[in-house]
């Protein structure tokens, strides 16, 4: 895939597994981009280093790579047993973003979700972008990354800012510290002899790099997202958009 965006990209949490994959993604087109995060796990693209819930860091960051589109990926990970912390940093943090973006005068922002903000651990079938978030969220991770959905797409069109979210559900892939960890340790502590449901339970999972595509594709048809149409309506693709 060649690029036909002029933007230059800041991934926030670009070390991380979806993060760096979206970075390999506009890498790979020829894309600029550059990654905000508090830790450094690569250094073939400009590193900055900070904290999203410090919006002078953004700023600067966003001053110092010229960034036209945030693609915004970070997040505690989930199960962690540390409500302020999700708070402090999905929710004060994503604002953070959004006012560093609108004082740099950035066009662009992508938000990852999570599908986990519409769970309220009944069967969901068939659900697209419509359902809403339950009043109650199954947990402060989803309750969090609900308010920040909320933040990110009330902000749309302020400033001349044009925002998007992207709602995944399980992510797998090379890279991942999280899915398969979890696994290994349910089976290291043998764990794996009980069953929840009579085995017919499903569960969304999607490729790490199809979840990466998703978001350069959100981040290319913000300015100009074309007719609207039926989300329940099947989309078809082109050629190039397939391969
Ligand atoms: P990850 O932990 O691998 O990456 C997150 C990155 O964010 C890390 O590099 C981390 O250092 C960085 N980060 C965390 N707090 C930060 C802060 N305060 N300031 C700056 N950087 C910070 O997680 P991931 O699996 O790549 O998830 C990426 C995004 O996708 C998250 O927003 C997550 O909620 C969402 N998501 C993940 C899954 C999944 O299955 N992995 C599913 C749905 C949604």
């Amino acid at each position: 895939m060649t690029s036909t965006s002029k933007d230059v990209y800041l991934v926030i949490g670009g070390s991380g597994f979806l993060g760096r994959h979206i970075v390999n993604a506009l890498l790979a087109r020829g894309d600029t981009a550059s990654v905000f995060d508090i830790v450094q796990r690569y250094h073939d693209v400009p590193f900055y280093s900070g904290d999203i819930t410090e919006q002078s860091s953004i700023s600067e960051a966003l001053t110092k790579s010229g960034a036209t589109c945030i693609i915004h990926t970070a997040s505690p990970p989930h199960g962690l047993d540390d409500d302020a912390l999700y708070w402090k940093v999905n929710v004060e943090g994503t604002s953070a973003v959004i006012a560093a973006a609108i004082a740099n005068k950035v066009q662009k922002l992508v938000f990852t979700s999570s599908a986990g903000i519409v769970f309220d651990g009944s069967n969901i079938i068939g659900a697209d972008e419509r359902l809403p978030a339950p009043e109650r969220a199954m947990d402060a991770y989803n309750e969090s990354k609900a308010k920040a959905e909320e933040i990110v797409l009330a902000a749309n069109g302020n400033g001349g800012l044009l925002t998007v979210a992207l709602r995944p559900a399980g992510i797998y892939g090379p890279g991942d510290r999280q899915v398969m960890q979890g696994l290994y340790e349910v089976y290291n502590r043998g764990q794996t002899h009980f069953q929840i449901g009579d085995n017919t339970n499903l569960f969304d999972w999607s490729y790490v790099e199809n979840v990466a595509y998703a978001h350069l594709l959100a981040a290319d048809k913000l300015v100009d997202p074309g007719p609207e149409r039926d989300p329940l309506e099947p989309l078809s693709l082109s050629a190039e958009e397939t391969e």
